[in-house]
């Protein structure tokens, strides 16, 4: 398998390939090349020459390349996602109808927030000049993808990135690549110059490591766990100092106040905690619920969780695919296991066999009476698996949601406005849902509080990762001697 640099497919300059396996099957699907430090070389030198040409384009003229290949992935929806499952394991449904219609709308979105780039003041601020702010693209960005949803990963980092008038060197995971490659050739093919876009497919510790520290690299933008991101920042750090973006774990409550819709929490609880196997850095993992409606909804959520389908991910019958591989499924398990030691596992928990035993599956899992000090209530789990709490108070309830590092997401299910907004106002997470969990809109930013990360990805906000803001200050007085010169000479 080809890499995407400066406009065209290339071979790695090293020997060495990965392996793409089908994570349901075991089936090998391709060998990738794995990019040596010449390549990320060569492809952030393509970047750096794309940058004066694309920097100098018009939004206009971004915005119409941006448009086309909306147009083109539309046409290509069913081949994306089809793609995605099979890197991944995901239920098809969730990649047709969500990931790959997702990420079309948000390249449609930032090929019209293309044009509404701006700064913000033009003002005599002082009587003698008059100041405006331009916003600057900053120049090559190393953007960094994970796993969990190739596609959508690839599009929050390289969007605004590319709309703000960037280049950029994307190395999506080792595992699943497939998806941001058909992205990158998308983009050459709707009209984007060469080597604005440019996918690395290869190892964190080679490809990663070399991009973050290559001293062309301008911005950091990264996507993955929270370990890896703080090395990321180091490399950042002491390679530049460069401007970074860390978008990282989650282990989002989930507020199930007495008043609330009991359905539609139980009901949300199992969508929120089993959407993309668990998966997903701000699905729902810690249920914090009152004690006088605990029992009711540890009884909903078992009810559901027995009756979720478990199989073939591209079967459109198929609730819960496999995970992302048998080491990830096999850390999963051990994390369920140690807390049985003192938890009650009351679904799930016991590796598939049969058919399914050749696959990363692993069962929706419903773990209850842990404590706040459970490794399952403070580590992220990143599987099908839901820990419940009971909680007396608001006070309290707002007290564990608030109780671990991360600070992605977090939801309240209430039909108390006034609970809602206190809970909206004092939950520390960069998105707080009421009455749902997950849903999320190009139009509005994703980005943690916290151990979760800085920096926003999608909507206008991430323009802010991407961008520079100059201050352009001018004299009006057209004086050769100016008041303010008498502060430190006379003469
Ligand atoms: P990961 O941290 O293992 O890897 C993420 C990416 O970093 C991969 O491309 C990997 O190859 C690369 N990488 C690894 N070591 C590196 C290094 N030393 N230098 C540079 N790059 C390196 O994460 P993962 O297992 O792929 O993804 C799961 C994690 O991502 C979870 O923690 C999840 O919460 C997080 N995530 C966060 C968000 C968010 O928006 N906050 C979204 C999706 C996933």
């Amino acid at each position: 398998m080809y890499q995407y640099i400066d406009g065209a497919r290339v071979a790695g300059s090293a020997p060495d390939t990965g392996r793409i396996v089908d994570p349901s099957t075991g089936t090998v699907l391709a060998a990738p090349a794995l990019a040596s430090p010449a390549d990320v070389d060569r492809a952030v030198d393509a970047a750096r020459r794309a940058f004066p040409g694309w920097s100098r384009a018009t939004p206009g003229d971004r915005s119409a390349v941006l448009t086309r290949a909306a147009e083109l992935l539309s046409a290509r929806a069913a081949e994306l996602a089809a793609a995605e499952t099979a890197e991944t394991g995901k239920p098809i449904r969730l990649a047709r109808e969500f990931d790959v219609p997702g990420s079309i709308d948000n390249v449609a979105f930032f090929a019209g927030a293309a044009r509404q780039l701006e700064g913000k003041a033009t003002a005599e601020y002082s009587a003698d000049h008059t100041s405006s702010v331009r916003r600057e693209p900053i120049g090559v960005v190393a953007a960094i993808a994970p796993w969990n949803y190739p596609l959508q990963m690839a599009v929050w980092k390289v969007l605004p990135a590319i709309a703000a008038g960037n280049t950029v060197v994307l190395k999506p995971a080792e595992t699943t690549p497939t998806t941001a490659l058909r992205l990158a050739e998308t983009l050459t093919e709707a009209g984007l110059p060469p080597g604005v876009v440019n996918v690395l497919t290869g190892t964190g510790p080679t490809a990663g490591a070399a991009l973050v520290a290559h001293p062309e690299v301008d911005v950091v933008s990264f996507t993955g766990s929270t370990a890896v991101g703080r090395l990321v920042m180091a490399a950042a750090a002491t390679s530049g100092p460069k401007r970074t973006h860390l978008e990282l774990g989650g282990k989002a409550p989930f507020l199930v106040h007495d008043d609330a819709d009991l359905t539609a929490a139980v009901h949300g609880a199992v969508a929120g905690s089993l959407i993309n196997g668990g998966q997903d850095c701000t699905a729902a993992t810690r249920a914090l619920v009152h004690r006088s409606r605990y029992a009711e909804f540890v009884d909903g959520v078992a009810e559901l969780y027995r009756a979720v389908r478990i199989g073939p991910p591209a079967d459109d019958a198929t609730d819960l695919g496999s995970l992302i591989s048998l080491a990830h499924r096999d850390r999963v398990a051990a994390l369920v296991d140690r807390a049985g030691d003192h938890a009650r596992i009351v679904t799930g928990g016991t590796v598939p066999g049969g058919e399914l035993a050749r696959g990363a599956y692993y069962p929706p899992t419903l773990v209850v009476d842990v404590t706040r000090e459970s490794e399952i209530v403070r580590q992220e789990v990143f599987g099908p698996v839901l820990t419940v709490q009971p909680f007396d108070s608001d006070e309290e309830a707002l007290r564990l949601a608030n109780d671990t590092p991360y600070g992605l997401a977090a939801s309240v299910w209430t039909r108390d406005v006034y609970r809602a907004a206190e809970a909206t106002r004092r939950i520390a997470a960069g998105c707080v849902w009421v009455n749902d969990h997950i849903p999320i809109v190009s139009e509005m930013p994703h980005g943690g509080y916290r151990a979760s990360g800085f920096g926003k990805d999608m909507s206008a906000y991430s323009f802010e990762e991407y961008t520079n803001v100059k201050h352009v200050m001018q004299d009006l007085t057209a004086r050769d001697v100016k008041p303010w010169h008498r502060t430190v000479f006379t003469h």
